[in-house]
């Protein structure tokens, strides 16, 4: 049986496929077609949505995760598509590169970080999507396509951002940047202070987040900045302390504190707002951009136009003193740049990010439907692996490129090989 990090989505494969190498893809694919079956491909299970299980084959790229050219002079890095962050962060480190930008965790598969258009923060920064130059891909047809911005640019406008509804991406082409070293500051600061001079601090750093517990007027704020300075590595006791202890266990406590006596939860949102103090480091920017995530929750993330979320964050956080609808995990607010992938959330938009969470077993429904509603009315866009109730009727208004993502499916997948019920809901069968 397989199932995702948050233990929401299940399935029980009729097999489990993992090729080692573009031929054995294609294979796989004309086996299953051939069979009549359906085929999904996995990469480490992290998205919240339905968009991995499968009663037909599943299909894992865990065989396929080396990195397989490094250009030096272009900074273009070639990968399969099965290699996780955290490795290939280990692998560019070791070759004097690194990615522009991250998310919050480093377990994602390229593959899998792509194909729902994972993002970390940074005005001036796009998504993961925008740093793929290249990619190879296997279609439902059995056919292995090269697409770029000059071979066959549609299909790669389409494939950074393909929800795996496209083929079996095999290999990535990355553009990387020289090792960075960042000067991270967590800090505390007041919400609404936060909330209006938002324009300056998204400007005044490269890398600008604040998470806002429900119940508390205080923001933590998050400012990375690159520095020259060289890195300095926290020791081990350290780090566990701060991302292991203090990030996961004590808040973990929280959370199970707020699950067991909801009325509780206003006060344990005050009480770990004011417990949180300045926390500096300098360190490889991967270490500072991702940390481990052990406390399970679920989450729903959308983009909206940056000037929109005073409003959302205004409303949802009034939504809940006015319901007193139990969260305790905070928001986290992100800012990324447009781009021109063609289902990306943030295609041809600046964008903020506001992203909801409640913690693993507390109802959260509710509280997402009423969040989703107001995004709605900002024509809001859902993050792809995270939980959202839209469906092939109400998001192709929000993409000016629909149509043309629905045509290179067509092109690609014309018999659904890779179809499921959740793609048959938001893309249409
Ligand atoms: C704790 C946690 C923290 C997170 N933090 C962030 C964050 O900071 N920012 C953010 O944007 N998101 C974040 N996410 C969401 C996560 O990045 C995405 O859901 C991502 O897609 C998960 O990647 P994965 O490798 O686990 O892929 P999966 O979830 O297994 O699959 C995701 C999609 O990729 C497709 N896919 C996988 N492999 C291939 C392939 N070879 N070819 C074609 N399609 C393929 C699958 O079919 C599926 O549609 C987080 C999730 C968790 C659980």
């Amino acid at each position: 049986m397989w199932e995702n990090w948050s233990g929401e989505q299940r399935c029980t494969p009729a097999r489990v496929a993992e090729p080692d190498g573009i031929e054995a893809v294609v294979a796989e694919v004309e086996t299953a077609r051939a069979a009549g079956q359906t085929l999904r491909p996995a990469g480490s299970g992290h998205s919240f949505t339905g968009l991995v299980p499968t009663d037909g084959v599943l299909l894992s790229l865990g065989r396929m995760d080396r990195v397989l050219n490094v250009n030096r002079e272009t900074r273009r890095v070639r990968v399969q598509a099965g290699i996780p962050l955290h490795r290939l962060n280990d692998e560019l480190a070791a070759h004097g590169l690194a990615l522009e930008n991250l998310g919050d965790i480093d377990r994602q598969t390229i593959a899998g970080a792509i194909a729902t258009g994972t993002h970390g923060t940074g005005a001036g920064y796009g998504n993961l999507p925008s740093l793929v130059e290249g990619l190879t891909l296997v279609t439902g047809t059995g056919d292995v396509l090269q697409c770029s911005r000059e071979e066959d640019p549609e299909l790669w406008r389409a494939a950074r951002v393909s929800l795996g509804a496209l083929g079996i991406v095999c290999e990535v082409e990355l553009r990387c940047v020289e090792a960075f070293t960042l000067h991270g500051v967590d800090a505390p600061a007041p919400l609404e202070t936060t909330v209006a001079s938002i324009d300056e601090l998204i400007a005044g750093a490269e890398h600008f987040e604040f998470y806002a517990f429900p119940h508390a007027g205080t923001a933590l704020t998050r400012t990375n900045r690159r520095t020259a300075a060289p890195p300095v590595p926290r020791p081990a006791w350290k780090a566990w302390a701060s991302d292991i202890l203090l990030t996961n266990h004590v808040f973990r406590a929280a959370c199970a504190v707020g699950k067991a006596r909801p009325a509780l939860i206003p006060q344990v949102n005050r009480a770990l707002t004011r417990a949180v103090g300045h926390e500096e480091r300098v360190d490889r920017s991967d270490r500072i951009f991702t940390s481990p995530r052990l406390v399970r929750f679920v989450e729903m993330e959308y983009a909206v136009p940056r000037a929109a979320l005073p409003d959302v964050l205004a409303r949802t956080r009034a939504w809940i003193e006015e319901t007193g609808f139990a969260v305790n995990f905070p928001m986290e607010v992100r800012f990324g740049a447009g781009d021109d992938a063609l289902l990306s959330p943030a295609f041809e938009r600046d964008s903020a990010y506001l992203a909801v969470h409640v913690y693993r077993g507390m109802p959260w429904e509710p509280y997402f439907r009423a969040v989703e509603a107001i995004c709605d009315e900002h024509a809001g866009r859902p993050h792809w692996g995270k939980l959202h109730f839209q469906t092939a009727e109400t998001l192709p208004s929000r993409y000016p490129a629909w149509d043309r993502f629905a045509a290179v499916r067509e092109r690609c997948d014309p018999d659904r090989v890779f179809a499921n019920a959740h793609l048959d809901r938001i893309l249409g069968a």
